[in-house]
């Protein structure tokens, strides 16, 4: 790389990184704006360096800003400078993970990683086995394969058995119903478990359904559970699952793109008990462990699995060392990033202990928030103990209005959910770089946005100012 480009990726980072602590969260570009304000039409001529640097920086400057203390807005946040480091240096190596013979040592780096997850998980190391895949959607996707494949081996050369059927919580994430689909089990043949009182998948109701299914002719073959609901970030009874899932023959993948970090922890780990009974589980390095995007492992009691599913001979690809050792022969694709080498120099550089210290600081976070929610009557509290999902609402003011708002105006940028009809403000403390004053901040920042008298039914006495109430949209 030119000296050249460096200097001005050092130009660009250092631009980002006083903008992100002057302003920590952007004014919104209309859609309709883009054009007229970022200049992103292409054209047979190209741009000086100084014209390139102008329109990177405006490019960079007005993109939302994911990784500070203002940003609550999804599953992941912050900026783990060892992560990204490790990612700069996967992006110069430009690895692609197939074979040894191009990968090298970072085939290791990558095994490595999924070793210790599979020890985390419980599983037999002489028969475990796993991946790195684009994300969450996919690692539950190898999982779906690898539980049709197992169910009936010839469906790789003959294609699915009519009649087989999949059981997930009514809350999990929607890749399940999507990667159905693609696997041609089919959306309708999924089952969806209703939850109790605070998110969590009712194994009685479970079980009653693999019962009336097996008695309908059906065939049950898959159990997806979750660790780490998208909405409440609640974590499924795995242990009870599991043993349903022995019973009736039945896999078990635990999805834990999500809230499956906690296997790093002595702490929170409980939270999965019984992970060892599953067959796979996955989990998201870019959600708790705050890696750049994506960084996504499965891993599974039994590699014969992945080989069944995904290897596929390639002469022109496969030349040299064995199996093992040749990663494309386990991966949903044929040409992948090094996406290991991000968590390994994180992983490296401060150990177990500093993750299992990220997760319980973020664990803490989440009960600073949750406690100031409690403590204050101006808020309900619709969400549960062991999650990192905080979801309230505040004055009766509408949540998804609110949320609109605090992103339009620059305050905050939060999302929301729902669950049997409520809708609420979902505050995710996923950032690990964030403080105890950062949450308050959040609070503070929203009871002045609110107070600014934008919302009907904010609690503020109307009856003589009504005209003057001022209006943000
Ligand atoms: C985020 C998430 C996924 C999807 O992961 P991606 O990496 O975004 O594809 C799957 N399941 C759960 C529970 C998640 O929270």
């Amino acid at each position: 790389m030119e000296k050249s480009n460096l200097e001005l990726f050092n130009r660009l980072a250092n631009d980002l990184f006083s903008a992100e602590k002057e302003e920590p969260i952007i004014q919104p570009i209309a859609i309709n704006e883009l054009d007229d304000k970022l200049n992103l039409g292409l054209s047979a001529e190209g741009v000086s360096e100084e014209e390139l640097y102008e329109s990177l920086k405006n490019l960079m400057l007005n993109t939302p800003r994911t990784s500070t203390n203002r940003f609550f807005n999804q599953l992941f946040g912050g900026r783990n400078d060892k992560a990204v480091l490790g990612d700069l240096i996967a992006v110069l190596l430009n690895t692609s993970m197939y074979t040894y013979k191009v990968a090298g040592p970072m085939v290791e780096v990558e095994k490595v990683i999924l070793r210790q997850i599979s020890a985390f998980a419980g599983y037999d190391l002489a028969t475990a086995g796993g991946t790195i895949a684009t994300g969450g959607s996919m690692t539950n996707f190898m999982a779906l394969v690898m539980a049709r494949d197992a169910f009936n081996e010839n469906i790789v050369e003959q294609g699915v058995n009519p009649g087989m059927v999949l059981y997930t919580s009514a809350v999990s994430h929607y890749s399940i119903p999507k990667n159905a689909a693609f696997a041609g089990i089919g959306r309708n043949n999924i089952r969806y478990i209703e939850v109790d009182e605070e998110g969590r998948m009712r194994v009685d109701l479970l079980e009653q359904q693999i019962k009336q299914d097996i008695a309908a002719g059906l065939q049950p073959f898959f159990v997806n559970a979750t660790a780490g609901t998208t909405v409440f970030g609640a974590y499924d009874p795995v242990d009870q699952i599991g043993d349903v899932c022995q019973q009736y023959g039945l896999w078990l993948h635990l999805d834990g793109a999500y809230g499956g970090s906690v296997i790093f922890t002595d702490k929170h780990r409980h939270l999965v008990k019984g992970i060892e009974k599953t067959n796979s589980f996955s989990v998201n390095a870019h959600k708790m462990l705050n890696a750049p995007m994506t960084c996504s492992m499965i891993v599974c009691q039994n590699k014969r699995h992945l080989y069944h599913s995904f290897s596929n001979d390639a002469s022109y690809l496969f030349q040299m060392h064995e199996d093992d050792y040749n990663l494309g022969k386990t991966s949903l694709q044929c040409g992948r990033r090094n996406d290991a080498l991000k968590l390994w120099t994180l992983w490296k550089s401060v150990g177990t202990k500093g993750l299992a210290a990220m997760v319980d600081h973020q664990f803490a976070l989440a009960e600073v928030a949750r406690e100031y929610v409690r403590n204050h009557p101006d808020y309900t509290l619709y969400s549960f103990d062991s999650s990192l999902t905080i979801c309230f609402t505040y004055k009766n003011v509408p949540s998804i209005e609110l949320c609109n708002k605090l992103y339009e105006s620059s305050t905050s940028m939060v999302s929301y959910g729902s669950f049997r009809e409520q809708d609420f403000v979902r505050l995710v403390t996923i950032n690990a770089g964030n403080k105890k004053e950062d949450i308050l901040n959040f609070f503070s920042g929203l009871e002045d946005f609110v107070a600014k008298g934008m919302f009907k039914n904010d609690g503020i006495d109307r009856n003589v100012a009504n005209d003057e109430v001022v209006c943000c949209s």
